[in-house]
């Protein structure tokens, strides 16, 4: 039995007939940049999420870029992240100049830790050698950016107490998390500024490239505005700052609404997929399934178990693959030994608890319309195995 990893196509039958519709609707409008359809869509998505504004953007890492161009960061800045995260999370604000200072994260969220954190921050501040930093001088610790890894929100009542006692702004990345909640809040509203991707893999995902910002500030939804259209000052012509091509185009932003209807269902038939995960692999020798601690809600972008050790984990795969079952593994190379950021100077053993759910960590289907007959045969693979 081949089972997809994520299955579009059938999310497809369901909402094609109005994707069609609004697709149409562009196609006759021909506003393909900046139509209609940007506005509605930010409006009904910041609705959603909780907050004032919303900013559709070209991609989840062109909305990290944003929000790194508007608070400002610039080289000699640093910007303190986890390393157990998809490489744009880091990569952006290396491309703004500045520096990404890797906090290892917490065993059971995979979220970055916040008493590490604050750590951290201390030892780049006194620079005491106490934590590993990377070998640049001089930084100035300028933010945070916390990860909401596999659709499950981060701590952001102790990140948010650590960014506010050494005056650090916070963005989530929350390219993983929207749909997610924390303390009654929903993911995307939880930090200065927060970053989506509509990637068509993510919980909410486009037909291309997608992604969005949140924010409640007026003044940074201004200058994101800005930033988004080559720094487009009030007089078209007269660029007041440095921007990009960051625009999320009309068609996306259609096809979104239409896939969005269906959204709020897909969150809770998601949790049903991962409560019959969780049934099904207990008790299974070496295994440990994800947990969602109280007070959270996972939107399960992956559904990430950890086995023993990276042999157990290898003839788990080995068996999956024999019955056409995908095993990714997010994400076996840890930010800080990644070949991009040698120059940093990090080496294994800096952050140990990515680096060992990096060697037994591996990820199995998941997606809203999963049967429960195909969970159990996932799941007896992995017993046997
Ligand atoms: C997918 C992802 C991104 C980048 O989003 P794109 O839309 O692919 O650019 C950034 N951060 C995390 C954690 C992601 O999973």
């Amino acid at each position: 039995m081949n089972i997809p990893f994520i299955d579009l196509k059938k999310q497809f039958s369901r909402v094609e007939k109005q994707v069609r519709e609004n697709m149409d609707t562009v196609l006759d409008h021909g506003a393909y940049i900046m139509g209609p359809e940007i506005p509605a869509l930010e409006e009904r998505l910041a609705e959603y999420c909780g907050t004032k504004h919303a900013l559709g953007c070209a991609s989840g890492t062109d909305a990290l870029t944003l929000a790194l161009m508007s608070l400002d960061v610039k080289p000699g800045d640093a910007v303190f992240t986890t390393p157990f995260t998809f490489f744009a999370t880091a990569e952006t604000i290396a491309l703004t100049g500045a520096t990404p200072v890797f906090v290892d994260i917490d065993p059971v969220t995979f979220n970055i830790d916040p008493e590490k954190l604050d750590k951290t921050i201390e030892a780049l501040k006194s620079g005491d050698g106490s934590t590993p930093l990377p070998k640049v001088d001089g930084l100035t610790a300028k933010g945070i950016i916390s990860v909401d890894i596999f659709g499950l929100p981060a701590d952001y009542e102790a990140i948010k107490a650590v960014a506010d006692k050494h005056g650090l702004f916070l963005i989530e990345d929350a390219a993983q998390s929207f749909g997610g909640e924390y303390k009654g809040k929903r993911a995307c509203s939880l930090g200065d500024i927060t970053c989506t991707s509509f990637f068509p893999a993510k919980p909410l995902g486009c037909y291309g490239d997608g992604g969005m910002c949140f924010t409640d500030d007026d003044a940074l939804i201004e200058r994101l505005r800005s930033h988004r259209i080559h720094g487009m000052g009030p007089d078209r012509y007269d660029n007041v700052r440095l921007g990009i091509t960051g625009r999320l185009d009309s068609l996306q932003a259609a096809i979104l609404q239409a896939k969005f209807d269906i959204f709020p269902e897909e969150v809770d038939l998601r949790d049903k997929v991962a409560d019959t995960y969780a049934e099904l692999l207990d008790g299974i020798e070496g295994l440990t399934a994800p947990s969602v601690p109280e007070g959270y809600r996972s939107v399960w972008a992956q559904y990430c178990p950890l086995a023993k050790d990276s042999e157990h984990r290898s003839r788990i795969q080995a068996a999956l693959q024999e019955k056409g079952i995908p095993s990714p593994i997010y994400y076996p190379i840890p930010l800080h030994l990644q070949t991009a950021f040698n120059d940093l100077g990090y080496k294994m053993g800096d952050c140990p608890i990515s680096e060992d759910a990096a060697s037994r960590i591996f990820a199995i289907p998941m997606h809203p319309y999963l049967e429960r007959e195909q969970q159990e045969y996932i799941a007896d693979i992995i017993r046997n195995a």
